[in-house]
């Protein structure tokens, strides 16, 4: 259906120009993506957002009309034709369109600065991202695009069908969310104001409100990280659930990665065939490797690190792909932690964390655990990682007159769409991305 589509202009897909459709009459409305000029025979590529259709004209078997319109089109021109379905097993698409009517809406300049035709060798990818406005016209984008959106539908329906209430936090800050990544500073009437780093403090508060709550929602940060998997601006499927502790959030994870690619493999069986990607439906459970053990299977990987920091980049990617599925690290050490995660109460040291994992060398896609719900242990945790208390009033204010136990993760929206969609950056997965060296267009 093209609903508020107007009917002069486009009744029909490049879709519906198909073998099963052989005489039936439609009227398509695209872009110009290929044109191949024989003479007194021409062939019209023609693009729209469902894919691509072929158009032939014989000159000998077209009004004259037709003829000349379509001698004046250049690549990127956007064109309505009306014209008869021909099946035709010669065709790669299997049929073609032989046109009767033409409207030029608008005819393109001549020499598009990118090459939309894939007839030459792939783009460059600085080009692919100066000129992103054009590039996204690439088939292939919008096949990523698509699945991005099934992704952010799929995990709406998945939350409310277990009972979670959306939220929407601020992102204009005054003070400092959490310790650790920069944040982007603004003047707010002359006062400064940083840009949200995660809603991690906002989703806490919410759970004062609501039991179980969600957002797919921005963040901001500050890192010069030159990676395939940072940007500096991106967004996360976010989750807080009151009286929950770090088991219940695994289990949401492992429910809401299936339903996903349950969905994904249901709604976007065409997007994943346009870019070549064939997936499987995560098995449930997944495996629960602690920090500890995590850390001596990337040395027996063959990569040194420090055992007590933080996963490198090398050491992860290597475990990473080492799985066939998504797994979760638990056990992270307090050290390396936000201040509000929760300890385990028989080991002190060890927070009752995790980070869930992508398979294929992708790597963490989330992280969550229980939290600190204790005024005077989150005090303690503050002064602990050297912040200032003061700039923590309102957030300390709501522990001191009752929080529930509560669990939550944040888990990358871009980053999960990249290993759906096997990327290989994770810029390809945001329509206009944010990267230390990107911000326009
Ligand atoms: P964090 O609280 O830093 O672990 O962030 C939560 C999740 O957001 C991570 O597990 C990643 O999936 C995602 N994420 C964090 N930083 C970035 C970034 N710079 N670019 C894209 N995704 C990110
Ligand atoms: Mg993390």
């Amino acid at each position: 259906m093209l609903y508020a589509v107007n009917p002069e202009w486009r009744t029909h897909s490049s879709q519906d120009v198909n073998s099963q459709n052989d005489g039936k009459e439609v009227l398509i409305g695209g872009w110009i993506q290929q044109i191949r000029d024989k003479g007194r025979l021409m062939f019209l590529t023609i693009r729209d957002p469902s894919g691509i259709c072929q158009v032939t004209l014989h000159q000998k078997n077209v009004s004259e009309v037709v003829w000349e319109t379509c001698k004046k089109l250049t690549l990127e021109s956007v064109v309505s034709i009306h014209g008869k379905v021909k099946a035709d097993s010669r065709s790669k698409l299997g049929a073609e369109l032989t046109p009767d009517s033409v409207i030029i809406h608008v005819v393109a300049e001549p020499k598009v600065p990118i090459d939309l035709t894939k007839m030459k060798t792939k783009m460059e990818i600085d080009t692919v991202f100066a000129y992103r406005e054009l590039s996204i016209r690439d088939p292939d984008v919008a096949a990523v695009m698509n699945l991005k959106s099934i992704v952010a539908q799929a995990t709406r329906k998945f939350f409310k069908q277990n009972g979670f209430t959306e939220i929407f936090t601020p992102f204009i800050l005054t003070a400092s969310t959490e310790g650790g990544a920069e944040q982007f500073s603004l003047d707010y009437f002359g006062k400064p104001a940083v840009l949200a780093q995660s809603c991690q403090f906002y989703k806490q508060a919410a759970l004062s409100c609501h039991e179980k709550v969600f957002g797919l929602l921005p963040s901001w940060r500050a890192e010069k990280s030159h990676t395939t998997k940072h940007m500096t601006e991106f967004w996360q499927i976010e989750n807080e659930i009151a009286f929950a502790t770090d088991k219940e959030i695994m289990q949401v994870q492992e429910d809401l990665i299936a339903f996903i690619f349950t969905t994904v493999a249901r709604d976007g069986e065409d997007q994943l065939a346009q870019l070549d990607r064939t997936i499987s439906i995560p098995k449930t459970p997944f495996k629960k490797i602690p920090f500890k053990g995590a850390k001596q299977m990337i040395l027996d990987l063959g990569v040194e690190e420090a055992q007590e920091e933080d996963f490198g980049a090398t050491g992860e990617s290597a475990l990473s792909k080492s799985f066939k599925e998504p797994f979760f690290i638990t056990e992270f050490p307090v050290h390396l932690r936000g201040m509000y995660y929760a300890s385990n109460p028989t080991n002190p040291e060890v927070t009752r964390s995790l980070d869930l994992m992508a398979p294929e060398g992708f790597g963490e896609l989330s992280s969550g655990g229980q939290r600190v719900a204790d005024y005077k242990v989150l005090e303690e945790r503050i002064i602990n990682q050297g912040f200032e208390v003061s700039n923590f009033e309102w957030y300390l204010r709501m522990f001191r007159f009752g929080m529930p136990p509560h669990a939550g993760f944040g888990l990358g929206f871009e980053r999960l769409v990249r290993w759906i969609a096997n990327l290989s950056h994770i810029r390809e997965a945001s329509m206009f991305p944010r990267t230390p060296d990107i911000y326009s267009p």
